[in-house]
């Protein structure tokens, strides 16, 4: 059922705005900055006048769109925004969102066809029935036309060509029909953009966050609360599991397609996804974070003289492990270069290994001598420890040990996280015994996976962990 399709771990941001904003694009460009870890490959806006939508987007940093002159330009009330990093194989600006169409009108002439390569731009105009999409997660079953490259532009043109003439029938019947031929389910944070109103939607299962905040008499959208704060908004909620949130002048009005118990709220968010400043499922991800690098030293105490973590996720989890022990924690040890982005949410292969070389560096003066204990947050494809583990040695400390904050990764996700090889996923292959052999280090020991869930206390039900399980790897090969 699975098909090798480009699907996005990403970031949307959107704000319905009261009369009261002057300068929305500004806005949107400080939200969408504030999500730029959700994925750093490309970045678009779509903005709404009374009658039209505009769309600007294209390859790269937010930064760097927004460096174009034409994005000030751009004229609108409301609008919505999208960073985006592909999730299969080659990066494919083709695939940057957000996608405009028209409800009924020309359904094949959806927004990417010109969209260009790295280093330009695609801008558009549409005034019949026009709206756009931006969505975080995989449509993985239910689209009734098939766009080859996107689920979204799928989603897009299955809006689009449904027939309705109305367009929030036409949203909520298309994700109806989407959620009714769930096997395993798809996963979505969806905002959509009309001159009228703005739509934010999660799935049923809740995979992927989605919150709403308020500034003045306006709203927001955002796939993180950081974002929303990043504004001066105030967060008010999180858009609930199932629900279809409708803004316009009237107020707020809340479809719901389904309830479902347990959910499956990704507990990756928590564990490395997440900017750390975040409330995210109701609750704090510094806090989880500290929390699990406690529960870490409780399962798997060192002898060290200091506990570094590996940047930037990895500190606070290093931060919980030393405080609970009474070990220094050494946060200055090992550094990182903020002119190189994650390395995890960089599509090719190649770019994760040349970004580890590049991005961290060591401080000899802290660590030669020493033993050091370096917690990260997660083993995936095991690039970054890797490389730090070899910085450490050529600092000359003494003796390393690691530790993992979180189970080992072993399964692909099909709910929006770009982990389908499963070839990558080190500790498929190899024990905790033989990590800690091939890297020459003293001892590496990963978080049980009831550590993990005993800190999320009664959310631990609603969390999705399948990533952590075996079971998914062979009941669901790509
Ligand atoms: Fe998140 Fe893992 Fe579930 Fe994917 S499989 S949604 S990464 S918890």
């Amino acid at each position: 059922m699975y098909t090798d399709k480009p699907k996005d771990e990403c970031g949307i941001f959107g704000i319905y705005n009261n009369k009261e904003i002057e300068d929305i694009v500004n806005l949107l460009h400080r939200g969408l900055f504030g999500l730029q870890h959700r994925g750093e490959e490309g970045a678009g806006i779509a903005v709404a006048t009374t009658r039209a939508i505009s769309l600007f987007k294209g390859a790269g940093l937010v930064e760097r769109l927004f460096s174009y002159d034409e994005p000030n330009n751009l004229q609108g009330h409301s609008g919505i925004g999208h960073v985006r990093y592909s999730l299969i194989g080659e990066s494919n600006t083709a695939n940057t969102q957000p996608f405009a169409a028209n409800l009924g009108l020309n359904p094949d002439q959806i927004s990417d066809e010109e969209t260009p390569e790295y280093g330009a731009v695609f801008s558009g105009a549409y005034s019949n029935s026009p709206f756009a999409v931006a969505h975080n997660g995989n449509f993985n079953e239910g689209l009734e036309a098939c766009c080859k490259g996107s689920d979204t532009k799928a989603f897009t043109e299955m809006v689009s060509k449904s027939g309705e003439h109305n367009l929030r029938r036409a949203v909520v019947n298309s994700l109806r029909k989407i959620d009714a031929a769930r096997e395993n389910g798809s996963s979505w944070a969806l905002l959509i953009l009309t001159p009228d109103w703005m739509m934010g939607a999660r799935d049923p299962d809740g995979y992927r966050p989605l919150s709403l905040g308020r500034l003045g008499n306006s709203y927001v959208l955002s796939s993180e609360t950081c974002a929303i704060k990043d504004i001066k908004a105030e967060p008010i909620r999180d858009i609930a599991p199932g629900e279809i949130l409708f803004i316009d002048k009237k107020g707020l009005h809340s479809e719901y397609i389904a309830t479902r118990i347990p959910l499956h709220q990704c507990i990756f968010e928590y564990i490395y996804l997440a900017r750390p400043d975040s409330i995210m499922f109701g609750e704090s991800v510094y806090n989880v974070r500290y929390r699990l690098g406690r529960r870490l030293a409780e399962e798997h105490p060192a002898k060290a003289d200091i506990v570094v973590g590996v940047p930037d996720s990895g500190r606070i989890f290093a931060k919980g492990y030393a405080e609970s022990l009474g070990i220094l924690f050494e946060s200055e040890a090992i550094g990182r270069s903020h002119y190189f982005g994650r390395i995890f949410i960089q599509p090719k292969h190649k770019s994760r290994e040349m970004g580890a070389d590049y991005k961290f560096f060591v401080n000899r003066e802290l660590v030669r001598g020493k033993s050091v204990v370096v917690v990260d947050d997660s083993r995936v494809r095991g690039i970054n420890l890797a490389k730090t583990v070899e910085l450490l040695k050529e600092a000359d400390a003494r003796e390393i040990h690691v530790r993992v904050s979180s189970p080992p990764y072993i399964s692909s996700c099909y709910w929006g996280v770009d982990t389908y090889d499963t070839s990558l996923l080190v500790a498929l292959h190899k024990t905790p015994e033989q990590m800690a052999s091939d890297l020459k280090i003293s001892s590496l020991e990963y978080l049980s996976m009831d550590g993990l869930l005993s800190q999320l206390d009664h959310r631990a039900r609603d969390m999705c962990k399948r990533c952590f399980e075996r079971h998914y790897n062979e009941t669901n090969k790509s």
